[in-house]
């Protein structure tokens, strides 16, 4: 299990040693045909800042050489916001005393229908909060064979699940499985996440193992940049976690995401750092570079003007015209979302730039019969 890996890996070193790398480490690091996490750690360091040109650059050719200019597009369904978890950082945590939806398999076949009235969608995300009683694996289940009706890639986002719970899900007709390790401190962990399941560091931790063990297909992770201050060092434990699981469960797609945390407007919780628009560039092409195969996704959290300039530069999956809220698409359009979304371009108008752009938005890429050897 990837715990017992991280144990071995210090957090204060690597941090030490990232803001160590030098001019000599990173031009070492963009001449490699293949890097390793310490070449990762060089091109995400300060010491790479002056090369942003040459990392775009590579980061596009590698990309273009890997997945043509195509841009995977794939839409989140929220399908209930009830949770027993307190993430001090999200609305829907459970003192928040609103009102919760669990939709009803007709609401989501409504939301599925609606759907497919945006744009040709074949790829969705089902996204839940932690309700195992009343939003558990037959639950998800039941949404899974409903959507398999109109979608032909269904992946979740959903509370971290056991083996033989991913397996069942699989045989419904699951793909792929999105989760957020949220930040790699252990100890931090804690204090964002006070209570409910989600403060089982382990638990989430090895989730990922889980479902490779499950025959998952796809398997997505990321860190949630603004919780920890030295976001670098977290997504040093990503990369590192990253080839651990491409190493044990090899037959299995990898997809990575850095979802960015903003200033709240209200007494809510303040992020530990802002990530700026250039340290995410600088991010996203030294994970291209570091990785050449895995899918980068940017999800609507991102403005426009981001996601159009690196929609060329390395990203290769994108979200459009997401709601964050159950029932947004058609039962419930006004209710309270779980983050504000910044780029609310409509499907259409994103379809239209990406091709302006030189890109080819994919709105189907999987179908469940090119699993032919199941797992
Ligand atoms: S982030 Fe997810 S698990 Fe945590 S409180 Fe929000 S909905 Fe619940």
């Amino acid at each position: 299990m990837f715990s017992d890996e991280l144990l071995k890996i210090d957090w204060d070193e690597t941090t030490a040693a990232i803001y160590a790398m030098s001019d000599t480490d990173v031009r070492r690091a963009l001449a490699k045909p293949r890097c390793d996490v310490r070449d990762f750690m060089a091109l995400i360091s300060p010491a790479a800042e002056p090369y942003l040109e040459q990392m775009a650059r590579l980061s596009r050719k590698y990309t273009e050489e890997r997945f043509g200019r195509t841009m995977s597009m794939f839409i989140p369904l929220y399908i209930t916001n009830s949770c027993s978890n307190s993430c001090v950082y999200c609305g829907f945590h459970r003192s928040n005393p609103m009102k919760r939806t669990i939709l009803t398999p007709e609401q989501i076949e409504q939301e599925y229908k609606a759907i497919k009235k945006l744009a040709p969608f074949e790829n969705i995300l089902l996204v839940t909060g932690e309700n195992p009683a009343k939003a558990g694996v037959p639950y998800l289940a039941t949404a899974i064979d409903i959507a398999k009706k109109y979608f032909s890639n269904i992946k979740i986002e959903v509370m971290p699940l056991k083996t033989e719970e991913y397996s069942t899900l699989k045989e419904h007709g699951l793909n792929g499985v999105i989760c957020f390790q949220e930040t790699y401190h252990r100890e931090n962990y804690k204090i964002y996440h006070p209570a409910g399941m989600e403060s089982n560091f382990e638990w989430r931790l090895n989730g990922f193992d889980r479902m490779g063990q499950a025959g998952v297909h796809s398997i997505g992770m990321g860190a949630l940049l603004g919780l920890e201050k030295e976001w670098r060092t977290d997504v040093v434990m990503m990369a590192h976690h990253l080839r651990y699981l491409q190493k044990h469960y090899w037959r299995t797609k990898y997809s990575v995401n850095f979802p960015r945390m903003r200033p709240a407007q209200n007494e809510g919780f303040q992020p530990n750092c802002f990530v700026t628009d250039r340290q995410l560039a600088q991010l996203t092409f030294a994970m291209r570079i570091f990785d050449h195969d895995v899918d980068i996704s940017y999800s609507t959290r991102e403005p426009a003007f981001i996601r159009d300039n690196m929609c060329t530069l390395g990203v290769t999956t994108m979200s459009a015209e997401s709601k964050v809220n159950p029932g947004g698409y058609h039962t419930y359009p006004d209710a309270l979302e779980q983050f504000t979304v910044s780029d609310d371009r409509t499907a259409a108008q994103i379809n239209l730039r990406l091709k302006e752009l030189g890109r080819e938005p994919v709105w189907k890429d999987w179908d469940a019969s090119f699993d032919l050897f199941g797992r």
